[in-house]
């Protein structure tokens, strides 16, 4: 019987795990064959406090479960399957064998949001990929498009310029919502062009992306463009599709009530599964840790 049980191992997921620790409560994370989360699939992080020369997405992630596992976290590395909230101890299976815990702590994060357009789904991971820093390799000397105007798409960007000898970025309004700074070094780059109020309706080849269809969302018409690879940054899906009773808002999150509460008692929710704003690996830290200590308050009272 554990005091609080986590699913999820990202920055929410591992700060919350540090903070139950080392108040004495007994943790288990269940941290998924994949663990770490979105920071695992990056590569510099410049704007986690703490290191003014940033430092590498994988290694912040060792070094938070290191820090909790030297509290005495348990980690379970097998994927989430179930929760059964409907009595107490809350059941929570991953794989095939089921834990309890006195409380939960939901930190499942979000996943990447595909375009869902014909051509898309087959060819992801054969020219269609959502993570610059994993794929831009397979790039080199070819053409590439990113798709999106946050954040994420100049960092795909400017990842991808390294390798490939043109970057496209297709956004779909005639400004982007990326940070200025990021925005700067983007129009910056030589090899970065990009194409505004446009979008793509179709991505073409043979079990390679050889060409997409793009559409001018002004003009209505419709163009054809050869490229070699899709890079897709357009935000992320919270992961919520296995909890059966937990009441999400209208955008598809965790809806948080009271001190990180979700609707069943006793059941927290900490970072981006809940967070459709900030989705930073510092809130969603901060959030870890604000419903670790509400866990360990509810803890403390019975
Ligand atoms: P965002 O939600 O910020 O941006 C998504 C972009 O994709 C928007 O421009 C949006 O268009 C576009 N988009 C959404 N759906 C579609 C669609 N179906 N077809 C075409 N375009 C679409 O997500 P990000 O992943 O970029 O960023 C998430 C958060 O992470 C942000 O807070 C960001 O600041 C942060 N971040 C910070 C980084 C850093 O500091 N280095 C790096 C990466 C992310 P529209 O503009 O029309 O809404």
């Amino acid at each position: 019987m554990y005091d609080v049980i986590i699913i999820g191992s990202g920055p929410a997921g591992l700060t919350a795990a540090i903070y139950t620790t080392r108040a004495d409560l007994r943790t288990l994370v269940i941290a998924g064959g994949k663990w770490g989360g979105q920071l695992m699939l990056t590569t510099l992080v410049e704007n986690f406090p703490g290191f003014p020369e940033g430092i590498q997405g994988p290694e912040l992630m060792q070094n938070m479960r290191k820090q909790a596992e030297h509290f005495g976290a348990e980690f379970v590395d097998e994927d989430f399957t179930s929760a059964d909230f409907s009595q107490k101890p809350f059941k929570i299976t991953a794989s095939d064998k089921t834990y309890e815990g006195k409380s939960v702590i939901i930190a499942t994060g979000a996943d990447t949001k595909w375009l869902e357009v014909p051509g898309e789904k087959e060819k992801i991971g054969k020219g269609i990929s959502s993570c610059a820093p994993c794929d831009a390799v397979f790039f080199r000397n070819k053409n590439v498009i990113v798709v999106g105007g946050g954040d994420s798409a100049m960092e795909e960007a400017l990842v991808l310029a390294k390798f490939a000898s043109s970057v496209t970025i297709v956004h779909r309004k005639d400004t982007f919502k990326a940070s200025e700074i990021m925005q700067k070094r983007v129009k910056e780059n030589p090899k970065i062009k990009i194409i505004f109020n446009s979008e793509i309706t179709e991505v073409l080849g043979e079990n390679k992306v050889t060409s997409v269809k793009i559409k001018n969302n002004k003009m209505g018409q419709v163009s054809e463009m050869p490229i070699d690879g899709i890079f897709v940054a357009i935000g992320h899906m919270p992961n919520t599709s296995k909890f059966k009773d937990i009441e999400l808002d209208e955008m598809g999150f965790i809806k948080v009530h009271d001190h990180f509460l979700t609707n069943k008692e006793e059941v927290f929710v900490a970072g981006d599964v809940h967070d459709a704003d900030y989705k930073q690996a510092i809130t969603a830290a901060g959030y870890g840790c604000a419903a670790a200590l509400e866990a360990e308050k509810y803890l403390r009272e019975i």
